[in-house]
């Protein structure tokens, strides 16, 4: 008999919030990371507004107020030829900036508080199994940790998504990240831009503590010239990018992000977050999905471990509500993808949106996932659009 209803590998939004909830619900939950928090991640750092309903609805948004969060009401999206636009959320309706180092701490000291038990420096290599069921982990260490159910939420390069052998296929999108902190000579407010280049784009925007968040992404021939001196490439990326801006800590690297799985249960085991698959950071969605996949992901475990059945076939309903609460976004960052790399296109689309702003705030409003995608695809706004 497993000590544990459920063993939750990573700390992330995606760990952590499932494990809240898991344990507020009265099970038996042990969150385990590799790191010790706070730590940093590379991240653009902007919760969406559904982000933060999401964080309310979770009972973890007033000790993120706390941390004292920058207000984000839109972004400025800027294409390569110098044509932008301005997207704004609806009135009433805002994201936030807050570094990940507070933001991921702050959700790990609320599973602890739901009730879950956290183990940090706590690095999995490998899954327990009988059989194909999966019936707990294994550290790096050598410590086995039997449990009734395993949650995957280890994040892009996730060893329990390797273990089960769910990768569909290795990333085809080739992109690298450069994220660090700055200080803004001129502080942009509460807007977010994103400026796109020849091969990546930047995207700026406040945090906490007067702080901004500089994230840039190369592609292509351009990741070569990145070389191994990475905060030198950063720096020179802000003076390119005519930033007046003082780095405040060390660059952090990561790449590629395009990372889809086959499924996001097996028989023992789910998946969550970024380890559940993920495409492209553009659209800055990824702190939402964590944490309303992690909704998900309770409502299903706890249907499962109440049943005593955690099989792939009883966790399968947690497949489908993914489908229907991600499918379209998913299909969203593909076309955003097709014309942020394709600067022509998106210069055209940039200056049409600058001349209608209606249309520059139905994308910003469905990349912040406050409005349906499939709104974007209404006869009138496509009419609006090509006219
Ligand atoms: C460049 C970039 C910019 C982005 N910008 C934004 C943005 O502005 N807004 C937004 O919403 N999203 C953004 N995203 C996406 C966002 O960062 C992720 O979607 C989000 O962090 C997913 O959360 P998670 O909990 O699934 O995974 P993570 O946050 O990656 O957490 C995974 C955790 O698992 C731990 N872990 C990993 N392996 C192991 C192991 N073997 N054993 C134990 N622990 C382990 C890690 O230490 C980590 O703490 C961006 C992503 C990138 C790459």
């Amino acid at each position: 008999m497993s000590a544990w209803d459920a063993v939750v590998v990573g700390g992330g939004p995606a760990g952590s919030a499932t494990a809240a909830r898991l344990a507020a619900d009265g099970f038996a939950v042990l969150l385990l990371d590799r790191a010790a928090f706070p730590r940093r991640k590379p991240c653009g750092e902007c919760v969406n507004p559904a982000g933060v309903a999401a964080l309310q609805r979770l009972g973890a948004l007033d000790r993120v107020l706390a941390a004292d969060p920058a207000r984000l009401d839109g972004w400025r999206i800027a294409a390569a030829d110098g044509r932008a636009f301005l997207g704004r959320f609806p009135s009433g309706v805002h994201g936030l900036g807050l570094g990940r180092e507070v933001l991921d701490a702050l959700l790990v000291d609320h599973a602890r508080d739901a009730g879950a038990e956290v183990r940090t420096g706590a690095k999995v290599v490998d899954l327990q199994r009988d059989g194909t069921r999966v019936t707990g982990v294994v550290l790096e260490d050598g410590t086995e940790i039997a449990s009734r159910v395993v949650v995957g939420a280890d994040g892009l390069r996730s060893i329990v998504v390797r273990r089960l052998e769910l990768l569909r296929r290795p990333p085809r999108l080739r992109k690298l990240a450069l994220t660090a902190h700055v200080r803004l000579a001129e502080p942009l407010g509460g807007r977010g831009e994103l400026r796109t280049l020849a091969a990546g784009c930047v995207g700026i925007a406040q945090v906490d503590g007067g702080r901004a968040n500089v994230t840039v992404v190369v592609t292509g021939d351009e990741m070569h010239a990145v070389g191994g001196d990475r905060d030198a490439y950063f720096d020179r990326a802000l003076r390119r990018c005519g930033l007046n801006a003082e780095r405040l800590d060390e660059v952090l690297a990561t790449g590629p992000f395009d990372w889809p799985v086959r499924r996001a249960v097996a028989d023992g085991a789910l998946l969550v977050g970024d380890a559940a698959g993920y495409y492209d950071p553009f659209t800055g969605q990824g702190i939402f999905r964590a944490l309303r996949g992690a909704e998900l992901a309770a409502d299903a475990l706890h249907a499962a471990l109440r049943a005593g059945d955690a099989t792939a076939t009883s966790l399968a309903p947690y497949e489908r509500a993914r489908r229907h609460a991600f499918g379209s976004g998913e299909r969203l960052q593909h076309l955003v993808e097709a014309f942020v790399s394709r600067p022509r296109l998106l210069g055209w689309a940039a200056g049409r949106f600058a001349r209608r702003p209606a249309l520059g705030d139905a994308i910003i409003r469905a990349t912040g996932d406050v409005r349906p995608v499939r709104s974007l695809f209404s006869p009138a706004l496509i009419a609006r659009l090509v006219a």
